[in-house]
């Protein structure tokens, strides 16, 4: 399973990831991090869970051989094994993510973006973790070598039976390497949806805003709105629902009653939206995909004044 985190700023999808959200996630698994102790939240980590961080560059260090920080990993959590089966091992790894075994004793230095990138995510399987988090893997690369590490992730993931949890603000990757989307506004989830859902019919005003500011290259021409505004201060997030300030559709409930995620359409149980126009109790009638054009294309063209 392939999940994406995706919304406008870094801050607000990264950062921000409420820890509830995550203990909610791990929950799932029969898990809670936030219940481990440290030496059960070392062992957690990389066994069941590991990262790839944005900047394979930061990710590594600079002063040892990339061989050094695989075996590294092996080292810290399989400490029965010879120094020659860590080894053998990290050849292994660098062979799986399409690097000479040979490169063993390069320094990050002397390797491209790329292949740094692919290193990191050589440390992230080591341990055949059940979930790797991908935090904009591919962000600092060109868009040939961002096209080769996401055809290796999307393969490794199928062939290691990994789950992948994947945090963009790139919708074009979204929709073409996960099963399922969850966005996310102001550190909160606001939708939850199969990729498919997600593309023919977002239901939260900000999943359609962001699927609405970039061009398809098939179908009808149409105009892109945008999101008018910029995303709150998450020092300072708005009352009632985060996005209300910026959202063509708010209403008075919106300004006072925080929205929990819903089912947003009746028996279409995997699609959740945390927005009052979901509520029956708030509005009797579901908006279709064309309101939430007309209201975009009202609030562009009346140049609204929002943050
Ligand atoms: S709850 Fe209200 S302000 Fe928030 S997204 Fe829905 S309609 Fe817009």
């Amino acid at each position: 399973m392939q999940t994406e985190f995706t919304g406008v700023l870094e801050r607000t999808k990264t950062t921000r990831l409420d820890k509830n959200e995550v203990a909610a996630q791990e929950k799932q698994n029969g898990v809670d991090v936030l219940d481990l102790t440290p030496s059960q939240l070392r062992a957690f980590r990389w066994n069941e869970l590991s990262i790839v961080f944005q900047s394979a560059m930061n990710a590594l260090n600079p002063v040892m051989d990339i061989g050094t920080q695989i075996m590294d990993v092996l080292a810290a959590h399989q400490s029965g094994r010879s120094e020659q089966a860590r080894k053998q091992r990290a050849g292994e790894l660098l062979r799986l993510v399409g690097i000479s075994p040979d490169r063993l004793r390069s320094y990050p230095h002397e390797l491209s973006g790329g292949m740094r990138q692919r290193v990191v995510i050589a440390i992230a399987l080591a341990l055949n973790p059940e979930v790797i988090i991908m935090d904009e893997p591919t962000t600092a690369l060109d868009v040939v070598v961002q096209r080769e590490i996401l055809d290796l992730i999307s393969s490794l993931c199928k062939e290691t039976g990994t789950a992948l949890i994947f945090i963009t603000h790139d919708l074009s990757l979204l929709l073409e390497l996960v099963d399922r989307v969850a966005v996310m506004y102001a550190g909160k989830l606001v939708e939850v949806a199969s990729r498919s859902d997600f593309y023919d019919h977002p239901r939260h005003p900000y999943s359609y805003g962001l699927m609405n500011s970039f061009p398809t290259l098939h179908g009808p021409r149409h105009k892109m709105s945008g999101i008018p505004g910029s995303p709150p201060d998450l020092r300072n997030i708005p009352a009632g629902c985060p996005f209300h300030e910026r959202c063509p559709f708010a209403f008075d409930a919106c300004r006072e009653q925080v929205p929990r995620l819903r089912v947003a359409v009746a028996g279409e149980d995997e699609q959740v939206a945390a927005c009052h126009l979901y509520n029956p109790r708030h509005r009797p009638t579901i908006p279709a995909a064309s309101d939430l054009a007309r209201g975009y294309a009202a609030q562009l063209e009346e140049g609204r004044s929002v943050r």
